[in-house]
């Protein structure tokens, strides 16, 4: 044995909240070594006296064993003054600070509760096992410090057998607050029509077969509940849509395992990991073939994902099909429904069961939704499996709310140097995600202990979320919304000094009172600089425009061509009524609500309208994802367009004018068009470049999350040898906006600007 040291080994990264201190504790006694382990703020602390090659070892083992939930960034060792332990032990802190900072998304079922769950006799086929390593967390918490009595699991008295694996420092279920077996614990129950069916076997057979017979079955999930069918069946999946009002919408599929999703998707090795990951995210592929064509109706890409529930392994060992529609079950745009009562009601009627369980969920959850661009993974949508894991920023955000965007919107709340990104609310318009999102508020000021001081929001009054912030009556930052999205990726990537920022999305006010959405910024979190952006073109009808993308063809169109756009042979305006879109061009002329924009969206929609794919949209975005849906990456060629301060497409959109009349694939016109959207960003950055200097390029906003663009953009900017930030955390989208709100105003904040 080598010389006795005391060492500090300090692990950070997220460790906490998820078996990491009981697994050091094993790791520790099995080896007979002595010392201590503690939580942090920041991370987590290992006292040990050993020599060096024991030091080795353990640090190995770390990295090799450690809970499947956590993610080890980086590991330090110190030597420290000699100190004598007996014994090796778990220091408890009983600072609620730190325990802030432990509450763990959901995990996903881990391997050695599956095993269990076949071999256990009392977790036998038992779909609510979990231990310290997976299970519900975020979704059953209702406060801190989070231990049982505070979950929703507090109903559920432990039975002996339960409460010695509990206290037992050795097992797995050491302190698993929601641990449950098949004599203590919850229980689902089916509801058909007038019959109520309990026990776990005939509630398999009975659901399995629904489904494999064209049923349509609303299952309670971790965050809330979801609509299923069978995949492979056309008629189950046209009827679903029908009772979910959601005409266009791409359905998100859960495969039985991996090899079945191989079937029917492309899946490369960094999809694969993500797919299979404890967070578990729906993950955008690329479909093969196979699947009933409503679920994908028409895009080209499927949102898979694959079980995290123990029901779910389950369930697939007792259906036929590999496949199931698993869908959030809600009504058209309203929030995913949580209440047993509410889903026998609300979904009860447009579904042939409804499957429940009688342990509440507290935190209602969406599934998170993912995508992988050159090989490195994106976040759409960031909820279940993400939340509320903070984002380390670096730098005092204690005591801001950022009250976040309208259309997709998440909020955010600052805890010392960490910011906590609220699930998915979603559209705020909508009167009941209005009502979710002020009760989440809420409930992260409870759960989170966070009294707000300082407020942001964005810069356009009229957002129900500046609504909402302003009624807060605190001192309040309004942040606009392009700088905003910039900040957000700055923070996620811990940069500070000043970058040049690109952020095309739809919509967002700026400081001209006009709607930008295509600007070229150099900005660092305490101001911005506009230095270019796309030409401003009229928006007739205003909000009516993104629903119908048409009009902005029209817009676009009248601009290049003015009122001979009318006798244009153009298949589109063939379809519309000439005497709506006389209408158009007189609102263009006499400037009736017709809002200048230069939003990037609305370029996209224009050209997809163009090419006759998408005149209406049924749902957020649907005109640019049918358009980049037809891309096939064939050519490098690009379309003329007028560079400068403000950049004209118009001669872009006489070119693609001239093609489509000329019988031009449409795949083709889509590519190039998108090539040279790209080609304007990298060059339009390499001039900023050139005059300020700046070599670190931002890039968000929703347009970002077209994988043809972003990743053109991407190669374009890195190819010319510049550090390229995209946002991998947090969605690209308004969705992720709330974390530059929430930065720019401590910015302010320190320097006294508010
Ligand atoms: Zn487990
Ligand atoms: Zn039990
Ligand atoms: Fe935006």
């Amino acid at each position: 044995m080598g010389e006795m040291v005391n060492y500090i080994i300090t692990v950070s990264g997220l460790v906490q909240g998820v078996g990491f201190r009981p697994f050091i504790y094993r790791l520790a006694t099995e080896a007979g070594l002595e010392g201590w382990v503690l939580n942090t703020n920041e991370n987590v602390r290992i006292a040990l006296r050993t020599d060096q090659a024991a030091l080795d070892w353990f640090i190995d083992q770390i990295r090799q064993q450690a809970p499947p939930a956590s993610e080890i960034g980086a590991i330090s060792v110190e030597k420290a003054p000699p100190e004598v332990f007996s014994g090796f032990r778990i220091i408890e802190s009983e600072n609620l600070s730190e325990a802030v900072t432990r509450v763990s998304p959901d995990i996903a079922v881990c391997k050695d509760c599956l095993a269990d769950m076949k071999e256990q006799s009392k977790r036998l086929d038992y779909p609510f096992l979990n231990c310290t390593n997976c299970g519900p967390r975020f979704t059953i918490i209702k406060d801190l410090p989070y231990d049982r009595a505070r979950t929703t699991m507090q109903e559920f008295t432990m039975c002996p057998a339960c409460r010695n694996e509990y206290g037992d420092v050795q097992d797995r279920r050491f302190h698993a607050q929601p641990t449950a077996c098949s004599v203590c614990g919850p229980e689902y129950t089916l509801v058909m029509g007038t019959e109520t069916i309990s026990g776990i076997q005939e509630i398999l057979i009975r659901t399995a077969n629904l489904i494999d017979e064209g049923g349509i079955v609303a299952i309670k999930g971790l965050g809330g509940f979801f609509m299923a069918c069978d995949a492979l069946n056309q008629e189950a999946v046209r009827r679903m849509r029908d009772s979910k009002h959601r005409e266009g919408k791409p359905l998100a599929v859960m495969f039985g395992n991996l090899e079945a999703a191989g079937r029917y998707c492309e899946i490369s090795d960094t999809e694969a990991t993500l797919l299979s990951s404890w967070r578990r995210p729906i993950v955008i592929l690329k479909e093969k073939n196979g699947l009933a064509p409503g679920v994908s109706n028409g895009f080209a890409t499927i949102g898979t994902m694959l079980p995290y529930m123990p029901f779910h392994y389950l369930l697939f060992e007792q259906m036929k099909t590999r496949v199931i529609v698993l869908t959030s079950g809600n009504l058209a745009e309203e929030p995913i429904i949580i209440d047993n009562r509410q889903a026998e009601d609300i979904l009860g009627p447009v579904s042939d069961a409804v499957l429940h369980y009688n342990r509440g969920i507290h935190n209602r959850c969406d599934d998170s939704v993912a995508m992988v661009v050159r090989d490195q993974s994106r976040l759409l949508r960031r909820s279940r499996g993400y939340v509320p894991n903070p984002v380390h920023t670096g730098s005092s955000v204690e005591g801001i709310f950022a009250a976040g965007a309208e259309l997709v919107n998440c909020f955010c709340l600052g805890k010392g140097n960490q910011a906590i990104m609220s699930q998915h609310i979603g559209d705020l318009k909508n009167f009941e995600t209005l009502a979710f999102y002020r009760e989440t508020v809420d409930r992260f000021r409870t759960l989170f202990r966070l009294e707000p001081e300082l407020v942001a929001c964005d810069l356009h009054p009229d957002y129900l979320s500046t609504r909402y912030a302003r009624e807060l009556g605190l001192p309040t930052v309004a942040v606009q919304h392009h700088h905003a999205h910039i900040a957000s990726v700055m923070a996620e990537h811990g940069v500070t000094e000043a970058v040049i920022g690109v952020s095309f999305d739809g919509t967002g006010l700026g400081d001209d009172q006009r709607i930008w959405g295509s600007e070229f910024l150099v900005c660092d979190l305490a101001g911005y600089r506009r230095l270019a952006h796309l030409e401003y073109i009229p928006m007739p009808g205003g909000d009516k425009a993104t629903h119908e993308p048409w009009r902005m063809a029209v817009s676009y169109l009248y601009r290049i061509y003015g009122r001979d756009l009318l006798n244009m042979d153009l298949p589109f305006l063939t379809k519309l009524n000439l005497a709506t879109v006389e209408q158009v061009i007189q609102a263009i002329e006499k400037n009736i609500n017709s809002p200048l924009t230069s939003g990037a969206g609305r370029v996209f929609d224009a050209a997809a309208a163009l090419l006759g794919l998408c005149t209406r949209s049924s749902f957020h975005a649907e005109a640019p994802m049918r358009l980049e849906n037809i891309v096939s990456p064939v050519t490098n060629e690009v379309y003329p367009y007028d560079d400068g301060t403000e950049i004209s497409m118009a001669p872009a959109f006489r070119a693609m004018v001239d093609e489509v009349m000329g019988g031009v694939d449409v795949g083709l016109i889509s590519t190039k068009f998108h090539n040279t959207v790209s080609e304007i960003i990298v060059n339009r950055v390499a001039g900023i470049s050139r005059e300020s200097g700046i070599r670190t390029v931002a890039l968000s906003g929703g347009t970002f999350q077209n994988r043809y663009l972003s990743s053109r953009v991407e190669s374009g900017l890195l190819d010319a040898k510049f550090k390229v930030l995209f946002p991998r955390q947090l969605p690209s989208n308004d969705g992720g906006i709330a974390l530059g709100q929430l930065v720019i105003a401590a910015k302010k904040r320190e320097m006294g600007d508010y």
